[in-house]
């Protein structure tokens, strides 16, 4: 196993850069650093938070982007964490959100690190599971979730096993100042970085032990829903093909002060709420039924919301492949053809 987490936060700007620099965003990668060095499923030696030096310039993060990413083998996963401030030139050919970097300024496109190089690396990266994490403008424009899941700009696509989940933040970095409902270090992050890692540092109530990328949006949008301090935007994720039930992380919080496991769902119904929060981690005991299969499948293909619709595929297309013998299979299509003809 080599799986691999960077940690990219250019903290520091020159003056008349026009890029205002940000103690909070140094903070924040550190504490990336800290948190995934203690999570039992990284530790120090999987994880590198680049150095001041390294995030100059875009050859230099790339350089390190690279090198991790080529340490990975097909068992693992390739986390990027992105914090610092985000920018989007329409007027670009292929217009991209573009990360600053140490030496970026305001308004030269040219000395800004292009999200297409980051996604490119990790596209072609061999690992499984493949996650970047932004906190940054503009990031409400990195990859739309939809059926057809559109890229700005030049890069049509993200391959089967890519995750992006993201601050939603549209112009500007006004709360690029800490939350101050956050204990001790995590208060001088950004409140994005700050929440979602204080879920990593400390865990959260659900049953499961370790962390999927599903559960960890959850978790954080619950805190960041719920924060006394501030009105937070809630984070969003834009989710392509990432397989959901691969954990990332460890849940750190000890088993007695987690929830009890919940009992399966009955109703067809249930199953469709279950599903819809955690696509994998329940899907192999509805695998079980048959019948059951076919009628969640027709309930999501009666919906007409995207997501509804893609969940209904993936639950077919492993309907397909399970239930290879004739009878199974018409058991299951039985229930999906009848609700298909009301
Ligand atoms: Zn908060």
């Amino acid at each position: 196993m080599a799986s691999r987490a960077v940690v990219i936060g250019p903290a520091a700007y020159a003056t008349g850069s026009g890029i205002d620099s940000h103690p909070s965003i140094g903070e924040s990668a550190r504490m990336y650093g800290e948190v995934l060095a203690g999570d039992a499923m990284w530790g120090a030696e999987s994880c590198r938070v680049l150095g001041h030096g390294e995030v100059q310039r875009a050859d230099g993060v790339m350089r390190a982007l690279q090198e991790a990413a080529d340490e990975t083998e097909p068992e693992d996963i390739f986390l990027v964490v992105y914090v610092g401030h985000g920018q989007y030139w329409s007027d670009l050919p292929g217009a991209q959100v573009h990360f600053s970097v140490g030496s970026s300024h305001k308004n030269e496109p040219w000395t800004w690190l292009s999200s297409w190089y980051v996604y490119r690396v990790m596209r072609r990266a061999r690992a499984k599971l493949k996650v970047l994490i932004a906190d940054c403008c503009y990031s409400n424009l990195l990859p739309q979730l939809g059926e057809e899941p559109v890229l700005p700009g030049v890069l049509g696509e993200l391959d089967e096993g890519t995750c992006v989940f993201t601050a939603v933040k549209n112009a500007n970095f006004a709360s690029a100042e800490g939350c101050s409902a956050l204990p001790g270090d995590l208060a001088g992050c950004t409140p994005f970085s700050g929440h979602l890692l204080r879920v990593l540092r400390d865990g959260t109530k659900d049953h499961e032990a370790r962390l999927t990328i599903g559960l960890l949006r959850e978790a954080v949008k619950q805190e960041m829903e719920s924060c006394a301090a501030a009105r937070h935007q809630v984070p969003r994720m834009s989710l392509n093909d990432a397989r959901d039930g691969t954990p990332l992380f460890t849940n750190r919080m000890e088993s007695t002060r987690r929830d009890r496991a919940p009992s399966l769902p009955v109703a067809p119904e249930d199953w469709v709420r279950t599903l819809m929060l955690d696509r994998d981690s329940r899907l192999e005991d509805l695998l079980r039924d048959e019948r059951k299969t076919g009628d969640v499948v027709a309930i999501l293909s009666s919906r007409t919301d995207d997501a509804s619709r893609l969940l209904a595929r993936h639950i077919d297309a492993r309907a397909n492949k399970r239930f290879s013998e004739p009878r199974a299979f018409a058991r299951y299509w039985n229930q999906v053809e009848k609700a298909l003809r009301v």
